[in-house]
């Protein structure tokens, strides 16, 4: 029997990667998935072609999530679409590496748009909708384990993680009244284009797996089968919680 049924889903940033797998999981699990992406249709059409190909329902829609106004449309669209709207992935996230003497101003505002301030209003549009609606709705903010452990030369990327740990401990509080669960899921090194450069480069390559005490990097699919769980009718009782993914990175000792 199928999890998701009858369910709908926004994943922001599903044409890739972690949000990709995500879409196709939900898919397979029998939720109309809502594939949301900034810039690259073409990503976008193939999940929704693989989606359709395997008999499930989805729709398309472009927003660049650090708009307020695109994020509102983003919610607006999907409930005039499907009158519904059952799980909210903020997964949508960007990085630009920079040592912190060198951070500019807009790098700061365009990292912190996309990962924090996205992830809050989107949350916050998808909320007021399953309140409206009495949907005992589920919020699942893909942030990081740098909600944790701080990274040099990545300073807003760590702030923005940093705040979505925040932002959900707190609106689980808020949002607990009306039977919705808001979790965040901390990755480690998952194989995606976001870590394309490390994965480039044999030496940065060599020195990351070793820190992973599984020795190698995760599948985007490890954490969709994480991201079912916080959506499914497993986890009724879970919210306010991060859970890490990453092979053991953030309790290595160093001992092994
Ligand atoms: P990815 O393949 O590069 O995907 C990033 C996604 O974010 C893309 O779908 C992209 O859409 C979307 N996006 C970027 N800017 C956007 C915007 N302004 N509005 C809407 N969507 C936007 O990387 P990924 O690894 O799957 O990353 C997904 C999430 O996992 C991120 O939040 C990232 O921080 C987090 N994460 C990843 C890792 C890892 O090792 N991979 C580890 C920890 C946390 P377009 O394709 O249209 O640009």
């Amino acid at each position: 029997m199928v999890q998701l049924a009858q369910k709908v889903a926004v994943i922001t940033g599903g044409d890739s990667g972690i949000g990709r797998a995500i879409a196709l999981q939900f898919a397979a699990e029998g939720a109309t998935v809502v594939i949301n992406y900034a810039h690259a249709r073409e990503k976008a059409e193939q999940v929704q072609q693989y989606i359709t190909q395997q008999g499930g329902q989805s729709l398309i829609i472009q927003a660049d999530v650090s708009q307020y106004q695109q994020a509102q449309n983003l919610i607006q669209q999907t409930v005039d679409r499907f009158d519904r709207l059952d799980i909210m992935v903020n997964n949508a996230g960007m990085e630009i590496h920079s040592p912190f003497l060198d951070v500019t101003e807009e790098q700061f505002d365009r990292v912190l748009g996309v990962d924090l301030k996205g992830t809050f209003f989107c949350a916050q549009a998808a909320a007021r909708e399953m309140v409206k609606r009495k949907i005992a709705g589920r919020i699942i903010n893909i942030s990081s384990i740098h909600e944790d452990l701080a990274m040099p030369q990545n300073a807003p990327y760590c702030c923005a993680k940093g705040g979505i740990r925040m932002l959900t401990r707190t609106i689980c509080l808020e949002l607990a009244p009306y039977n919705i669960t808001v979790n965040n899921i901390a990755p480690g090194a998952i194989h995606t284009p976001i870590d394309a450069d490390v994965e480039a480069d044999p030496e940065k390559m060599a020195a990351l797996l070793k820190e992973i005490p599984f020795h190698r990097m995760g599948q985007p699919e490890e954490v969709a089968r994480l991201a079912l769980y916080l959506a499914s009718d497993a986890s009724t009782y879970v919210t306010g919680s991060t859970y890490v993914i990453d092979g053991g990175l953030m309790v290595n000792t160093g001992a092994l």
